[in-house]
């Protein structure tokens, strides 16, 4: 294609927002900036595998995030691997925090993260420009929050992490919890305590089939239904408004407005019809789902010397192949090639 039409379509792109062939507009972009993890959580690693994917430079990826921002992503959120661990994180953050969109304002600039190096890392992040973080936590008990990362010590250091954020400003503070059962969902109503204590917004997320083992089936996944049912015993939760469509989680408060819990059900309540998402792999693939069979080397093209306008172009024809939903628990469902932790969740 000529680089005066390919130039026309990427401008069509930044002006109508980007869009997928089924209408959804997709302004959050997810980029995982290293493949490796300092924990192996074993419901998403198996222990025995480190990296599989190899990163790319600070300045690569700002290159790529760039041509996301001019074709209309208003949202980028930094993940991994362990993003802390990369090297270079909190310059790439404030080199984030100085681009605009095309309409002329800041992006919302998000990191998620298992909080083991936040304590020593939060402040330096705020000042440099990001907005909020996301704390990875699937238990609030010690020991079986240990058992769960199998690293020692790692409680007291996520734990000081989630108050540095919280003291920082880097809220609303977010802590996620996938929930599998028998093996932490009796963390439940600790959470919701957790939640009240540490003014954070704790959100169980159902298990999906993004591990690196074989460890999923329907009867391991609690529920949206039964989170909320063994809340309201503890103590009465109210349902929230969603403050935009695309809004992943069911949100509640308590009945005495302290505190606030999310819900979020891909398996049990998907929500595809609302995804405003795409992601970008550490080694530059973009992939359109989570549950993607297919991957688009968006970094391979840059390396063959494609121009931005050629780029740009890439990632419109790719957008807009973005699948329609996820086959969960469907016959025929197939596992994408990737792990959550090499996807980048
Ligand atoms: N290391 C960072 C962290 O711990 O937040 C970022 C990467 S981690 C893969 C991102 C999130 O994916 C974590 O909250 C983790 O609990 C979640 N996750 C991993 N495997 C999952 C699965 N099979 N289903 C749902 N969430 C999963």
């Amino acid at each position: 294609m000529a680089a005066a039409s390919l130039s026309a379509s990427a401008a069509t792109g930044s002006l109508s927002g980007l869009r997928d062939s089924y209408g959804r507009t997709i302004h959050d972009l997810r980029v995982s900036i290293t493949d490796r993890c300092n924990y192996k959580c074993v419901y998403c690693r198996t222990g025995e595998l480190g990296a599989q994917y190899p990163e790319l430079g600070i300045d690569e990826y700002l290159r790529l995030i760039k041509l996301f921002v001019g074709l209309g992503i208003t949202k980028v959120r930094l993940t991994g691997g362990e993003p802390l661990l990369r090297r270079g994180i909190v310059d790439l953050v404030r080199e984030l925090a100085a681009l605009r969109t095309p309409t002329g304002d800041g992006l919302d600039l998000a990191l998620t993260t298992n909080g083991h190096l936040l304590d020593g890392l939060a402040q330096s992040l705020k000042d440099a420009g990001l907005d909020r973080v996301t704390v990875s936590m699937d238990a609030v008990d010690p020991a079986v929050f240990e058992r769960i990362t199998r690293i020692d010590g790692s409680f007291a250091a996520v734990l000081a992490g989630v108050r540095a954020a919280r003291t920082a400003g880097l809220t609303p503070l977010k802590i996620n919890c996938v929930l599998l059962r028998g093996f932490n969902d009796d963390q439940i109503e600790g959470f919701a305590r957790f939640a009240r204590e540490e003014q954070v917004v704790v959100r169980f997320i159902e298990f999906m089939p993004l591990e690196e083992g074989r460890l999923w089936s329907p009867e391991i996944v609690v529920p949206l239904k039964e989170i909320v049912e063994r809340i309201n015993r503890m103590m009465p939760l109210v349902e929230l408004p969603a403050r935009e469509p695309s809004e992943t989680a069911r949100r509640y408060t308590f009945s005495d407005g302290v505190g606030e819990i999310g819900i979020i059900a891909p398996v049990t309540q998907a929500f595809c019809g609302a995804c405003s998402r795409v992601r970008l792999t550490s080694d530059g693939k973009i992939r359109t789902c989570l549950f993607s069979q297919v991957e688009h080397d968006l970094y391979g093209r840059m390396r063959a010397g494609a121009n931005d306008d050629e780029l740009r172009a890439y990632i419109l024809r790719t957008v807009q192949g973005k699948e329609a939903r996820h086959h969960i628990g469907e016959p025929g469902f197939l596992k994408p090639s990737r792990s959550m932790v090499h996807i980048g969740g």
